[in-house]
């Protein structure tokens, strides 16, 4: 492919035809934009040359970093044999092993995989899957989900239903199902929240289907985490009143939290589990796995099935990436070099934390976030979205070769995990300087 556009060229084009997600048209049209040309390791770079960290892996999706030569290695082998094939009646070699590799990977109990493109749509069948076991096993009236406040689990209509960011909400409102929300277990009264979640389950448990949660860290509510404790607990209560659990693992899974699962932290199984972004981090690709009683559930006549699919399923492509990211996880320990250089984050944050205006901090495994004082009392699900200080903080980072992007007020790093110390220490250390900046 010749590359023949000048930055400018390609940022005309870009403002006169590109729709940004999750991005205010009036100020994209007024931004002087990053404009990336490649990537390597834990940094992109313009297109004029300019380097930049990459303060959030790339939407969480870059844990091995970027350019991972045993990625693209298979990339180019895979593509050469098999790039696409239907997974409709026929098997490949890539996603049956895969399968394989991730059910003795995932936590005890989860046996099968269904692929889809993302994690929307990782959640997205996960709702459908529990809808239709409850009907197959006897229970039709169970079509109720329960989820946090401030859960984010994608942006289909179904996965946007279990969102609790009012923002994010609101214009669909009318069409989105009732998803009756449980209060977020803030780390000084999570017991209280628990009892809210134990009264609900205990309740009302013959109409709902499933709770559904992130495990332990909400990211996009600011990096949010949670006690183990709550999960274990949660695990007991959704047995104990035959409720399923979808744990939504497509920004915690791959060693975010430390550990390769977040659900580890609680040694728990949920009945359903969500991969994506770090799942397949050079392409489209997800997967949901289920327990032996959810599957067998569809066994029997045709009606039984699950009738859903996505034309990409089970890519060749993304298969053969997502057991070469399994492989470089188990080689490389990569969870545990997460772990070892999580304090590096949590001390910087401490000292974020001193800053004036800097309403609060909190940091678990490789994330850390800060509310800049506007957010202070609005909390994750209010308007601090739209909230602009953070944006400062983005363009002085901009300026020293970072990328941060902020969630409204909040600023946050969630950088590869393979990071080196050093760029790991200068990522921190020029979000100190910006916030400092800004905050003069
Ligand atoms: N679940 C969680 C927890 C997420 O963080 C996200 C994306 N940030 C999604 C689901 C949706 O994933 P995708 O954007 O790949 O559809």
């Amino acid at each position: 492919m010749k590359k023949s556009l000048t930055r400018d060229e390609i940022v005309r084009l870009d403002k006169a035809h590109v729709w940004h997600p999750y991005t205010p048209i009036d100020v994209w049209e007024q931004t002087d934009p990053i404009v990336v040309a490649r990537a390597e390791g834990s940094s992109f770079y313009d297109v004029d040359g300019t380097r930049y960290l990459d303060g959030n892996s790339s939407w969480y999706v870059a844990g091995l970093g970027h350019g991972h030569p045993r990625l693209l290695r298979v990339l180019r082998e895979q593509a050469e044999t098999l790039a696409h094939c239907a997974l409709a009646g026929i098997a490949h070699e890539p996603s049956s092993l895969l399968a394989a590799e991730l059910v003795r990977v995932a936590p005890p109990g989860l046996t099968r995989a269904f692929y889809t493109d993302d994690g929307s749509t990782s959640v997205e069948v996960a709702v459908k899957i529990a809808l239709q076991t409850w009907q197959h096993l006897g229970a039709p009236k169970k079509t109720r989900f329960v989820a946090l406040d401030g859960a984010y689990h994608g942006d289909t209509l179904g996965a946007s239903s279990l969102g609790g960011v009012e923002l994010f909400r609101r214009p669909f409102a009318s069409v989105l199902f009732e998803c009756v929300r449980a209060p977020f277990p803030e780390p000084d009264a999570y017991g209280r929240a628990f009892e809210a979640m134990r009264d609900l389950v205990r309740r009302e448990h013959d109409t709902i289907a499933a709770v559904v949660v992130e495990p332990l860290l909400q990211g996009t509510a600011g990096m949010r985490s949670y006690d183990p404790a709550y999960l274990r607990e949660l695990r007991e209560l959704t047995r104990a009143h035959d409720v399923l659990l979808i744990v939504d693992e497509v920004f915690t899974g791959y060693g975010r939290t430390g550990k390769m699962w977040a659900c580890d932290h609680a040694g728990i199984t949920p009945d359903v589990l969500c991969l994506g972004k770090a799942f397949c981090p050079l392409f489209p690709m997800a997967a949901t796995l289920v327990t032996d009683r959810i599957y067998d559930s569809f066994r029997g006549s045709a009606e039984r099935a699950l009738w859903y699919g996505h034309t990409f399923c089970g890519n060749p492509l993304g298969a053969a990436i997502a057991r070469e990211v399994l492989a470089i996880h188990e080689e490389e320990r990569i969870a545990a070099q997460a772990a070892a250089k999580a304090p590096r984050i949590a001390a910087a944050f401490a000292r974020i934390a001193t800053i004036p205006g800097v309403a609060r901090v909190r940091s678990f495994g490789m994330t850390g976030a800060a509310d800049l004082e506007a957010s202070a009392t609005k909390g994750a699900t209010g308007s601090s979205y739209l909230g602009r200080a953070g944006w400062r903080v983005y363009e002085e980072a901009r300026r020293r070769g970072a990328y941060l992007r902020p969630l409204g007020d909040t600023v946050y790093v969630c950088p590869p995990l393979v990071i080196s110390e050093r760029d790991l220490d200068d990522l921190l250390q020029i979000l100190e300087e910006s916030v400092r900046a800004v905050l003069a």
